[in-house]
């Protein structure tokens, strides 16, 4: 298989420019390393009728070219319940029948880091497996043997973080976006994943379960995100931030494109052209604030 890098959006809205960036950075990663671009629609949880055909649409305005067909998670169930087979003939998940609310209120394991899932159904008898098991459908955890994991990052280096007994599969049946990621990037050929940096801290579960997979770990580059004028992550209130809200303010998509590289430090131009002075070690570190205000005189 080619190695390839991807963008893989949930379609649960329009792009705003915050996601744009992050796909422009992921599209120069790989293709300024002969990688291949691939796409794939996150729509297990969070889908709205429409979104993934705007999302494309304003991936290709922007210049973004991938290859292949679009993948689409929903398409690949009978992938991740072979997984999650795998992992339970080796005895690495058990069932789950805790609420959130259970899960908040008991008291959290010795030394568990915060918001580590407490252990609560870890070591049921089959008793009270099958009392609980008459109540409430069952979520499948992994059996962690570890509590932290540490990944390479090509902008943050060594970074260690929790790995609990996460949810592989949640009790409505949906599979845990933990668990399809890590499958379908090893069944895509993936071995570079650029994305944003608020993913950085699951990032060690992911990279554990590709371990008890036996699937290689990726290359991981977590990028910063577009903050609005408060330095909170961007979102719809922040006005206009899609390429269609831009639009109607007078910004033609071109100009949010050489604005998106100049914040990357990057010329003005087509992506083509960028890939020629993209340097990983010279991106930005920081999160860069959108300049929310004064659009209709067009960007800065
Ligand atoms: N679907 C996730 C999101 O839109 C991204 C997941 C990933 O890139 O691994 O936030």
């Amino acid at each position: 298989m080619t190695p390839a890098g991807r963008f893989a959006p949930s379609p649960s809205g329009e792009l705003h420019v915050g996601n744009l960036r992050t796909a422009m950075l992921a599209w120069l990663f790989a293709r300024s390393s002969g990688r291949e671009f691939l796409l794939r629609v996150e729509d297990l949880d969070r889908a709205r009728a429409g979104a993934e055909a705007e999302q494309l649409r304003d991936l290709a305005a922007i210049g973004i070219t991938w290859d292949g067909a679009v993948v689409r998670q929903t398409d690949r169930g009978g992938v991740y319940a072979k997984a999650i087979s795998r992992l339970t003939a080796a005895g690495l998940t058990y069932e789950c029948f805790c609420t959130r609310r259970e899960i908040q209120e008991a008291p959290s394991a010795p030394h568990a880091p915060q918001g580590a899932y407490p252990g609560t159904c870890r070591n049921l008898d089959s008793a009270e497996r099958e009392l609980k098991r008459s109540m409430r459908p069952a979520a499948i955890r992994l059996r962690s043997a570890v509590a932290e994991y540490t990944v390479n990052d090509v902008l943050h280096g060594a970074f260690t973080g929790v790995v609990d007994d996460f949810v592989l599969r949640r009790n409505d049946g949906v599979t845990a976006y933990n668990l399809a990621v890590v499958v379908d990037d090893a069944a895509q050929g993936i071995d570079q994943v650029v994305r944003g940096d608020d993913l950085l801290a699951s990032t060690p579960r992911q990279a554990y379960l590709a371990l008890l997979l036996n699937i290689p770990t990726p290359e991981y580059a977590h990028v910063p995100l577009v903050v609005n004028s408060d330095g909170a992550r961007l979102a719809k209130r922040d006005g206009a931030v899609t390429l269609g809200a831009l639009a109607r303010a007078g910004v033609p998509v071109g100009d949010v494109r050489d604005h998106l590289l100049r914040s990357l430090g990057l010329p003005a131009g087509t992506l083509e052209q960028a890939l020629v002075s993209f340097r990983p070690d010279r991106l930005p570190r920081k999160t860069w604030v959108w300049p929310g205000q004064g659009l209709a005189g067009g960007l800065p």
